[in-house]
């Protein structure tokens, strides 16, 4: 594979393979765009087929943190570090350590974290070498769990869609159907709650199910086939991606598709006139779930839980903004999601090609 070919076509700045033979490390670190700020990225630790499939990964994934902290207003770029390695049998401090020396030799330009594959533990390891690195617990100082943020956030994005659909942004006396009540899932039915939505949830896991009920007595339950099926004004997907598809979407009775679920659509080409056939407003789920990343960014600065929190409650806004290029220019919302992070970072660009009588210096 030609990889400044692969670099070229979606306008990638940096590939740096790192090998480390007294740990074994393998990794990629594909650093796609650093206009806004500091390429950060997690970490994915993955059993690669092969070394093309992990470029690749990194290559699609980094670009794709570009795109959401841009459309989450964040000061950062999009980075994403690749190990090739089996998750359950190679890790070891050595390795962490090793991958944290290589992160730090890039200054800066690089920022890490947990990912599919890492957990706090591994990034504890990598932070002895480098403080390029976000996701730690609380206890040291950092974000520790992002699921409260990421909640916080999904259900501030539910009520602009609310307020797009019917004319108001209140949660009180609408039936949300919520697919997983994992992380996410459990902490938003608190805010629904709260907010005198009425929820119906599922789970494929007994242990989760029984969590939420103890919790809120006033969900009710049904299959996790049958969630598809509730009649309802917000179908939430807060467990894994590709829920959304051409068999589930003729199924769906709702007005609003507004969920923390990563890659929810099946195949967004199809999905999403699919949903605009049928009524279905589709919050692009990279926006709507950016909580999380809101919430390790903000280690950042010195992590403050309620400046994390007011930064997510922000999604409200940013979800209004790219209904509005939707309508007026008739794309759908996750084109109007991409062109809202791409003219950011277009006018950053040029505001920092921009010298005001030569004095003024931009400060990221
Ligand atoms: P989680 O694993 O804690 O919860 C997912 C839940 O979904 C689990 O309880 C699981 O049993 C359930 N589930 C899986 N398949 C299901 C199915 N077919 N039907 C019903 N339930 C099913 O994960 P999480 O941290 O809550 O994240 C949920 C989603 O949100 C994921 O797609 C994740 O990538 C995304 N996300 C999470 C965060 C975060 O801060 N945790 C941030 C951004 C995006």
């Amino acid at each position: 594979m030609m990889v400044f070919e692969a670099m070229r076509m979606k306008e990638h700045e940096q590939v740096v393979y790192c090998y480390d033979r007294a740990s074994g490390l393998k990794a990629i670190i594909a650093i796609h765009n650093t206009i806004l700020g500091p390429a950060l990225g997690g970490c994915r630790m993955l059993a690669y087929e092969n070394e093309e499939k992990a470029l690749l990964d990194a290559l699609r994934l980094s670009r794709g943190m570009t795109y959401k902290s841009a459309a989450a207003g964040l000061n950062l770029g999009g980075g994403k570090a690749v190990i090739i390695g089996d998750a359950k049998s190679m890790k070891s401090e050595i390795l962490f350590r090793s991958f944290g020396r290589f992160v730090e030799s890039m200054a800066g330009r690089y920022i890490t974290a947990e990912d599919v594959g890492t957990t706090v533990k591994e990034m504890e390891w990598v932070r002895m070498e480098t403080d390029h690195v976000v996701g730690i617990s609380r206890a040291f100082g950092g974000s520790g769990d992002p699921s409260p943020v990421t909640a916080f956030g999904v259900y501030h994005g539910m009520r602009a869609a609310l307020k797009k659909v019917f004319g108001s942004d209140s949660l009180k006396g609408r039936t949300i159907a919520l697919q997983g009540v994992g992380q996410v899932g459990f902490y938003l039915i608190g805010h629904l709650l709260s907010a005198e939505a009425k929820v119906i949830a599922t789970d494929i896991d007994d242990e989760r199910i029984k969590r939420a009920a103890r919790e809120y007595e006033a969900i009710t339950f049904v299959g996790p086939e049958e969630i598809y099926d509730v009649d309802c004004d917000i179908f939430a997907p807060c467990a894994l991606g590709g829920t959304v598809n051409p068999k589930t979407i003729p199924r769906l009775r709702c007005r609003i598709v507004a969920g923390s679920a990563n890659n929810v659509l099946e195949n967004e080409d199809v999905d999403q006139p699919l949903l605009e056939q049928r009524g279905i407003l589709y919050i692009p789920d990279y926006v709507i779930s950016s909580g999380g990343l809101i919430n390790v960014s903000n280690e950042l600065q010195g992590y403050n839980r309620k400046q994390a929190l007011t930064q997510a409650a922000g999604i409200f806004d940013i979800i209004e903004q790219l209904l509005k290029i939707a309508e007026s220019e008739k794309v759908t919302t996750l084109k109007a999601a991409n062109a809202l992070a791409e003219r950011r970072i277009a006018a950053i660009a040029e505001l920092q090609r921009t010298k005001i009588g030569g004095a003024l210096k931009v400060r990221r």
